[in-house]
């Protein structure tokens, strides 16, 4: 329509140099359809006219034509920090993507165990997705032998840390009472004394658990030791029965193994613990109920020497 339009002079020369100017190999078919609507229009136009509304159709042919064809699937997450220091999480996955997270939740879930407050499907979820990320960042940098790396920093005063109260991370995002006693527990220490803005001394970094104390507690517990519980040792943090701040002695005999939830759990309020002579890991929930477990390598005295070796 348009060269017909040129061969009986509706169009001038430099109105249709102005259309092809505009149109692609990409928009050519769309121009197809509409140049019916659109010769009319343009004709008695200037050619400089012409040209800057063809500018126009051919940016919202691009468009439209983008719009038309299938999206890429693509993943996306966005993970935003509240002004009460929680985050919210929210987002969308491709297929794929979406069954590796699923089967991943899926696998890094535990049951609620006997004697604790039951969890709705949310909360495992959510329990068990940052156990994933808590394992990724515990594991990273030598996957055989060192797996603990710092990996959240908290800064806290030692009247906080001696009152149960929580410290803030160095963005400011604040850490509570017994998820810092938690981290505390089994962590490296730095000890800064401050006057005001200065620093008037800092001493080196103190693993509160050498690797062999680790070790030891590894092989005696195997596994989380909440009653109930098989959260593997990779998982877990060597837990001060007898709180640290309370003096507790960091030896096996006060040292437990306990995943990250169980160990949060039992620096909160109600909950107490005591490790007997021969390994028994007793816990009384706030309820009173007492709960039991033994180390699974509970063998006849006298025991076999075992030895942890590094690859
Ligand atoms: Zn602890
Ligand atoms: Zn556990």
């Amino acid at each position: 329509m348009t060269a017909a339009a040129a061969a009986n002079g509706t169009l001038s020369a430099g109105q249709v140099r102005a259309i092809v100017a505009n149109v692609t190999a990409h928009t050519m078919g769309l121009f197809a359809e509409h140049e019916a609507d659109m010769v009319p229009l343009l004709a008695p136009m200037p050619a400089a006219d012409v040209a800057s509304a063809m500018r126009t159709w051919a940016a919202l042919a691009e468009d439209a034509l983008d719009e038309g064809e299938p999206a890429e699937p693509s993943s996306r997450l966005h993970l935003s920090k509240s002004l009460e220091g929680r985050w919210r999480l929210d987002g969308g996955l491709d297929a794929l993507s979406g069954k590796v997270l699923d089967t991943a939740l899926g696998l890094a879930q535990r049951p609620d165990v006997e004697g604790e407050p039951s969890r709705s499907p949310g909360e495992r979820r959510a329990d068990a997705l940052v156990d994933i990320c808590s394992f990724f960042l515990a594991h990273r940098e030598h996957p055989s032998s060192s797996r603990h790396r710092p990996h959240v920093d908290v800064i806290v005063t030692l009247e906080d840390l001696r009152a149960g109260r929580g410290g803030e991370c160095p963005d400011g995002t604040p850490i509570d009472g017994p998820a810092l006693a938690s981290l505390v527990c089994h962590s490296t220490m730095h000890r800064v004394l401050m006057a005001g803005s200065v620093i008037l001394d800092y001493g080196t970094a103190t693993k509160t658990i050498s690797a062999n104390l680790f070790h030891a507690v590894v092989v005696r517990d195997r596994h989380c030791r909440f009653s109930g519980c098989d959260r593997p040792a990779s998982w877990s943090d060597v837990h001060h029965v007898v709180h640290a701040e309370d003096g507790g002695p960091t030896c096996p005999s006060n040292c437990v193994l306990l995943c990250r939830r169980h160990h949060t759990r039992l620096h909160r309020k109600g909950w107490s613990a005591e490790l007997t002579d021969d390994g028994a890991f007793v816990v009384t929930n706030p309820d009173g109920r007492v709960f039991t477990s033994h180390p699974p390598g509970n063998r006849p005295r006298p025991p076999p020497e075992l030895f942890w070796a590094t690859g």
